[in-house]
């Protein structure tokens, strides 16, 4: 790690008063993704602003027609929440397929909307299901959100604080769980191609 400073805020205004004044700021949610991109040096903040002291951004509230869950809510509150299980059960279930435990309980929905990593899970079902993403400043249409590979419609001292899900009719989710096995492909494929080379020497 190198140096950096630390911030606390207590509300969405201190925060974002503390994005507005830093060289680079970055918001830390679960961590999940942005410490392990420091610890690689892919990204050098010069100012690390912790959202977890903020109260009311974290939650599940459901009702017959949307289901919103508060940014800083854990993946693991997802899998649990009763009203997630009834109400939209493939985004529990999506939240049960995320990583291993020691993710589930640190990683944040808000995290995972905003890094917009293309291989995320949220960002998929956000589309699908047609959520509507809260931000400080506005309300943003999931179509209109992401915009490309780790891309997304958000300011640079804009904070999500919520997402709405539109209760569907029937949703489902299946996850491509072959990463390794994909890898495990390539590597007898190139080791075929690479025995088929040899062969015709
Ligand atoms: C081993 C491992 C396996 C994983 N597997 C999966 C998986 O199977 N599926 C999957 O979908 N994800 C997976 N992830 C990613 C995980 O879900 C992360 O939790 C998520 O991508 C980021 O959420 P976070 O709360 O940790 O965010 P952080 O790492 O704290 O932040 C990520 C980015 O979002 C920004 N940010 C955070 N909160 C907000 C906010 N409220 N408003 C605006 N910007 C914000 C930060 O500034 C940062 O740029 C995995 C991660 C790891 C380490």
């Amino acid at each position: 790690m190198y140096a950096f400073t630390y911030e606390r805020p207590k509300s969405v205004d201190a925060a974002v008063k503390l994005l507005k004044k830093a060289d680079d700021g970055k918001l830390l949610a679960g961590g999940q993704t942005l410490l392990p991109a420091m610890k690689l040096r892919l990204a050098s903040p010069s100012t690390i602003v912790d959202l977890s002291g903020l109260k009311g951004l974290s939650g599940i509230k459901a009702s017959s027609k949307a289901v919103t869950i508060g940014a800083l809510t854990r993946h693991v509150e997802v899998m649990n929440s009763p009203h997630v299980q009834k109400a939209i059960p493939a985004l529990a279930h999506l939240a049960s397929l995320i990583g291993d435990p020691a993710v589930r309980n640190r990683g944040t929905i808000g995290g995972s909307l905003a890094n917009n990593d293309p291989s995320a899970d949220y960002p998929a079902a956000a589309l699908g299901l047609g959520a509507t993403i809260k931000t400080n400043k506005r309300e943003i249409e999931a179509d209109k959100f992401f915009k490309g590979l780790f891309e997304t419609a958000l300011a640079g001292d804009e904070i999500i604080e919520s997402v709405s899900f539109p209760v569907p009719d029937k949703a489902g989710y299946e996850k491509f769980r072959s990463g390794l096995a994909l890898c495990a492909g390539r590597s007898a494929y190139s080791s075929r191609k690479a025995k088929a080379a040899l062969a015709s020497r």
